[in-house]
């Protein structure tokens, strides 16, 4: 299935919540979600609560546009974690977190994952001093993310350094802001996450 490419607000609205799609406007009062809380469409005002296969459905929906995520990529997630020890819905949101496009954004070097998933694909960030250009690499315990020397002299990216200097980045990153880069020091836990998901009700939609 193909990326969606249509407005991000209207993901935003069709789950009924800030997915944090498009960086500070998200945090500002044209959000479209604190501006029309409906879902989109003709009827959407209308729409009734929904039984249990539609919030599965839904929760799913939620972490896979949150995570910017493509279905088929997430199926595999969901598959990897089932397979681990411990319990499958946050062994699933540890694999997400750890994607190499989440980590440049909780680095605070990109305002959105979408941005940082961009900034990947140009590949402004190394692995371990190595080139590293593919969003959905996922990261381990002892790996450096850090910003292309190269890539430190642009406007853009110098903006992108400044606002890092005010992130406060989750226990299992260590920050290193001299050297824009960024050490993972543990496995992301549940509470490192922020966003309230019901990861079961994700679990339970896939293993039907
Ligand atoms: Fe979602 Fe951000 Fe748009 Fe608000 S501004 S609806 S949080 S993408």
């Amino acid at each position: 299935m193909a990326r969606y490419t249509g407005p991000s607000c209207k993901l935003c609205r069709r789950e009924g919540k800030k997915l944090y799609l498009k960086g500070d406007r998200c945090l500002t009062d044209k959000c479209a979600v604190s501006r029309r809380a409906t879902v989109p469409g003709q009827h959407g005002a209308g729409r009734k609560t929904v039984k249990e296969y539609g919030m599965q459905l839904r929760e799913k929906q939620t972490a896979r546009r949150y995570y910017g995520v493509q279905e088929k990529q997430f199926k595999k997630y969901y598959v990897a974690a089932d397979k681990k020890e411990g319990i499958s819905g946050e062994n699933l949101l540890s694999i997400l977190e750890t994607r190499f496009d989440n980590v440049v954004y909780r680095m605070g070097m990109a305002s959105s994952r979408k941005e940082a998933r961009q900034l990947v694909r140009h590949g402004h960030f190394t692995l371990n001093g190595k080139k590293a250009d593919i969003p959905s690499i996922l990261v381990r315990v002892g790996d450096v993310i850090a910003l292309k020397e190269k890539s430190r002299a642009s406007e853009k990216m110098k903006g992108l350094m400044e606002a890092m200097a005010d992130i406060t980045a989750p226990k299992w990153l260590e920050l290193d802001k001299e050297a824009v880069s960024a050490k993972v020091v543990a496995v992301p836990a549940r509470d490192d996450i922020d966003f309230e998901f019901n990861e079961q009700l994700i679990i339970e939609l896939y293993s039907k």
